[in-house]
């Protein structure tokens, strides 16, 4: 059974022409559509499958501050802000709620890093409590056992990822935008270098302005133009269990051996943080040395997977022909398999830590691709040499939470107004610097 996703009905008729064009359905490129509809802009948002049904509805729903990169936090600063007003805004919930985020810890090494955080954070205005051995104990009561410490991120919550993308999209047509599921963009269209429109399955539509918002395909879209964007896909498997009795827990609880979240439906969402695979894909054999730091840091969790990745065709290295279906129609939803091993392996694990959960039954297991740039930064913003091509992916995992964020930021660039945060942190054009593992495509 794949991930809970709520179904909207939205357009079929392709129009000729855009102020702004975004591909690509998922948080990053609903919540830019969003904001660009509100900035009073002619867009129209076009998605390959239906509305969030990658990576933005197969994740936990945790949006986000705690132990954010220092510039990514003033986007999960702003995007906790923008999640607050979204309900009211579009009149759909988006099952935002700020429970806070529990971590707890048994690694004296673990706590004094987020302690280091934590002194960081306050320079940033930013409130995150460390919880002493008795208050992680208190908090973590329905596990029952002791901890030597850990944090409470009180500002930060959950949305519900069955939601999200689809009401953002809602909010889209609210606003006067254009959406249209099952329409994939094959290509885009240069007149004297710049962009004049996007190819899609089902017609041109004329345009100056288009933002990639493609998630896990970014890199192979951007690769038809020749542009070079270093990115990288981890295999997570994740699973749902119905409600039942499941005690005291926090709504939204880390530990190193398993994570539990709250659903909206009464049921928790469980995995294990970091686990992933790594599927051999042609784009992961291209960039491979960019990527070799952060895979070797995250080695102990990391562990080589099939050659799915290879047959889905969102990492190959192929020029797609604009006027037959391009891979992109042949895998409308990057559906992963997940891995049963790890399935099984997450139940036990929250099932030993919170014997509540013991009795409630399994609902669903699914896996998602979580696509990443070399320094789990994302790229947001143009392209030096193609005017009105702008790319906004690579998100880690963290994409959810400051899906709005980013999308807000896309906005204001696009439309010429002054940006919440510097766009310099988010360039693509810095991993041309990198001294190790140097992408050398610009
Ligand atoms: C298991 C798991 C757990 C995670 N947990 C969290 C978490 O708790 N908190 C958090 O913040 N983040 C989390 N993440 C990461 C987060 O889900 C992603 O960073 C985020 O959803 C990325 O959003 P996106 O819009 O960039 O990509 P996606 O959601 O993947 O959307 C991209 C969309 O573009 C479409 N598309 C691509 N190419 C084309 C084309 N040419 N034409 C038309 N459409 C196209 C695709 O069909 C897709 O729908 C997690 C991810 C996973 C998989």
């Amino acid at each position: 059974m794949p991930a809970p996703l709520m179904t909207i009905a939205t357009g079929t008729d392709v129009p000729a022409r855009a102020d702004a064009v975004v591909i690509g359905g998922g948080i990053v490129g609903t919540s830019a559509a969003y904001y660009l509809a509100r900035s009073g802009l002619n867009v129209v948002l076009l998605e390959k499958g239906r509305i969030g049904a990658e990576q933005s509805s197969r994740n936990w729903g945790w949006c986000r501050q705690q132990n954010r990169d220092a510039r990514e936090l003033p986007m999960a600063t702003k995007s906790l802000e923008l999640w607050d007003r979204l309900a009211a805004e579009i009149g759909e919930d988006a099952g935002f709620r700020r429970c806070g985020l529990t971590y707890l810890s048994d690694s004296g090494s673990e706590i004094e890093g987020w302690a280091k955080w934590r002194d960081f954070a306050i320079t940033q205005g930013v409130r995150t409590f460390m919880l002493s051995p008795q208050e992680a104990a208190e908090r973590g009561r329905a596990t029952g056992k002791a901890w030597k410490g850990g944090v409470f991120s009180q500002d930060d919550g959950i949305a519900d990822p069955a939601r999200a993308a689809p009401v953002l999209a809602l909010g889209v047509m609210k606003y006067g935008g254009v959406v249209l599921q099952e329409c994939a963009v094959r290509g885009v269209e240069l007149s004297a270098g710049r962009v004049s429109g996007v190819v899609t399955e089902k017609g041109m539509i004329a345009t100056s302005q288009v933002v990639v918002a493609g998630g896990a395909w970014a890199s192979s879209f951007c690769h038809q133009l020749g542009i070079g964007m270093p990115q990288a896909s981890t295999r997570s498997t994740i699973l749902s269990i119905g409600p039942g009795a499941a005690g005291d827990i926090p709504p939204a609880l880390h530990t190193k051996d398993v994570s539990v979240t709250a659903r909206g439906d009464g049921g928790w969402t469980l995995a294990v943080s970091g686990r992933a695979q790594l599927d051999p894909t042609p784009q992961n054999i291209r960039y491979a040395k960019a990527f070799l730091p952060m895979f070797a840091r995250r080695w102990g969790n990391l562990s080589v997977g099939s050659l799915q990745g290879w047959g889905w065709g969102h990492e190959s290295r192929r020029i797609w022909k604009l006027d037959r279906p391009t891979p992109m129609e042949r895998a409308r939803i990057l559906d992963p398999r997940p891995n049963r091993a790890v399935a099984e392996d997450t139940l036990a694990r929250a099932r030993k830590l919170l014997p509540g959960l013991s009795a409630n039954p399994m609902q669903a297991t699914w896996a998602g691709y979580i696509d990443s740039t070399p320094d789990g930064v994302p790229v947001i913003g143009t392209v030096d040499h193609i005017p009105g091509f702008m790319i906004a992916a690579g998100f880690s995992g963290h994409g959810f939470g400051i899906g709005p964020g980013a999308g807000l930021l896309v906005a204001q660039m696009l439309t010429g107004q002054a940006t919440f945060v510097d766009p310099a942190h988010y360039k693509l054009e810095r991993f041309s610097k990198m001294s190790w593992g140097k992408v050398s495509e610009f």
